[in-house]
């Protein structure tokens, strides 16, 4: 284990929230001398840590302890830690090509250890209760919370106590039973779970955990701002000279109680106090449409949320119908500083979800997919412009528990017994034809291609993400050219069924493919769909009008629009014709 360098003791107070009253830090759960509110504010000598930083960040690993001046920790022997933050922050080119939004990043916050974001709460809260004697505690949650808890306080040597709603799936109720925490099981949704929890907290005389009031949860989020900084500084350069580190123009998260934004924000507030960055971004909540208290509350302009009491979303994990103080200081930040809070519905999650999963590689849970959901709705609306720097925080991996992802079809099943692959005896006279019962007629079957796709397309990148679509979605045979010549020719010889043509290539352009293939008796009645960059001119278009079946700007499509075109052309539903 890499080891530390200690921490520079540091002055840290508390401010109030509501008041302003200034009172010495203090542990677990402090409340406003002046005033008796429970929302406090960690401040820090500023001054002094931006002479440290970042310099001295140079020596330290790339975990969310390198922050560790600002992080209100005092002594080390208190820390738990398994790794947590640190998370890779990943160029997104194939979905940020789809959409025409060249500069899309993904926090990738499924690397922590139990593969959500809450792990950074889980390390600071559980560090701080260690720190401050606590050896029992009770907390509610929606899942990750409970999981994340469960693991460092194992870690902590605390008992944890954790009350679910009912409908958190039975495997992260297994979970959390693993890491040896207590399981209850509260038959209603979440707002009403947080009540029995804080009840029975309060009838054992244990400590319960206060969610976003806990000063230790919205510090820990900070950490994702710090690092979001200085890798968009890596990757980008810095904005200005004197300036280190970088500032997106939309932070996206899909939000319950909101801590992550408020962490966010309130990073990103210090590091502009301090002039490590040169501007505040804007920030993206998103909920899911059948539970987005903040939302509705946002669109009638209303300062204080006004609570959800029956949540429809299967979104589970941020199915909280009140989300508390969090909205109340999201609203001023949006207010202040542009930014916005919106809905997705389950369908547009669901959907969201397998894209990233198909196009990047990532699998995520339900609730990460909604902030990409969100991402894809505000750039259609125009709200997020496509130039902009883009961040959306991935919170969580998806749990092979979600059994409603995947349609019935997903396994496909090879018989293949130990004689499979044996080869045949010697005397067999001629090899015995192979049928589809066989291990080698199975392995067919699996590749049984229906349809011929030809993509003419001279950008690489841009033909390899077509074809990537097509080959996640449906049976199709692909054959591909990179010219317009070479397209015409490729076409002449395979006649496919389908042509995906683009309109700006060096030899030949789409337009004299097009003239061409008209102009053959054989070729003139492949449906061709050509997808452009180009803005196309009226003369443009009353020479593509009536030659194509469709027209796709590129960066302006989804998958599904261009897969429902090529369904419905090449008819769908009489594949075997
Ligand atoms: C908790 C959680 C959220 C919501 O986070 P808040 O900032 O607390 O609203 C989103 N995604 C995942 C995976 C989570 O676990
Ligand atoms: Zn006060």
């Amino acid at each position: 284990m890499q080891v530390i360098p200690a921490a520079i003791p540091m002055n840290i107070e508390l401010e109030c929230g509501r008041c302003g009253h200034r009172q010495a830090f203090s542990l677990p759960t402090p409340v406003c001398n002046a005033c008796k509110h429970d929302w406090m504010e960690v401040r820090y000598d500023y001054d002094r840590i931006r002479r440290l930083w970042p310099d001295i960040l140079r020596q330290r690993p790339f975990t969310m302890w390198r922050y560790r001046e600002l992080l209100p920790v005092r002594r080390d022997d208190f820390q738990i830690t398994m790794g947590e933050g640190g998370t890779a922050l990943l160029r997104a080119n194939n979905l940020g090509m789809m959409l025409g939004a060249p500069n899309l990043f993904i926090k990738d916050e499924r690397q922590n250890p139990t593969n959500s974001f809450k792990d950074r709460q889980a390390a600071m809260v559980i560090s701080m209760m260690k720190e401050a004697g606590v050896t029992e505690m009770v907390v509610a949650s929606t899942g990750n919370v409970a999981i994340s808890y469960s693991a460092y306080s194992a870690h902590a040597g605390i008992k944890l106590w954790t009350f679910l709603p009912s409908l958190v799936p039975p495997e992260k109720m297994r979970e959390i039973a693993i890491y040896g925490s207590e399981v209850v099981k509260v038959t209603a949704n979440y707002d009403i779970t947080k009540k029995v929890a804080a009840e029975f907290a309060e009838h054992r005389g244990i400590l319960a955990d206060r969610g976003i009031r806990n000063t230790g949860t919205r510090e820990s989020m900070k950490t994702i701002a710090f690092e979001v900084a200085e890798q968009l500084a890596a990757q980008l350069g810095p904005p200005q000279p004197g300036i280190p580190w970088r500032t997106p123009d939309w932070y996206i998260q899909a939000v319950s109680g909101g801590m992550g934004p408020v962490g966010f924000w309130k990073g990103y507030e210090e590091m502009y106090q301090m002039g490590l960055i040169n501007r505040l971004p804007k920030l993206a909540m998103i909920q899911a449409a059948g539970c987005a208290p903040m939302v509705n509350s946002f669109r009638k302009n209303l300062p204080v949320a006004e609570v959800v009491t029956e949540p429809t979303t299967r979104v589970i994990t941020i199915a909280t119908g009140a989300p508390g103080p969090a909205y109340e200081y999201l609203y001023r930040v949006v207010q202040e500083h542009g930014g916005i809070f919106e809905s997705v519905t389950d369908e547009e999650t669901f959907r969201a979800l397998h894209i990233l999963a198909k196009m990047e590689g990532l699998s995520i849970e339900p609730a990460a997919a909604a902030a990409f959901a969100g991402l894809f709705k505000l750039l259609n609306m125009g709200i997020i412009n496509r130039n902009d720097t883009i961040v959306v925080c991935c919170s969580g991996h998806t749990f092979p528990v979600e059994k409603f992802l995947l349609e019935e079809d997903w396994l496909k099943v090879v018989p293949a017994g130990p004689e499979a692959l044996e080869t045949p005896p010697p005397e067999a006279a001629a090899p015995t034809p192979v049928t589809s019962t066989s291990f080698l007629g199975a392995l067919d079957q699996l590749d049984k291609r229906v349809r011929q796709i030809a993509i003419v397309e001279d950008n690489i990148e841009a033909a390899r993400l077509l074809r990537r679509i097509l080959q996640t979605h449906g049976e199709f045979q692909i054959v591909e050219a990179h010219t317009g010549k070479e397209g015409l020719a490729l076409i002449r010889e395979t006649r496919p069924d389908l042509v995906l043509l683009d309109l700006m290539m060096p030899d030949m352009d789409g337009f004299a493919v097009i003239d061409h293939l008209k102009a053959d008796m054989r070729l003139k009645d492949i449906p061709v769909i050509v997808i452009t960059a180009k803005e196309l001119s009226l003369k443009d278009r009353q020479r593509l009008q009536g030659q194509i079946q469709m027209l796709l700007q590129k960066g302006s499509f989804m998958d599904e629009d261009l897969l429902q075109e090529i369904n419905a052309l090449l008819g769908k539903g009489n594949e075997d014709k």
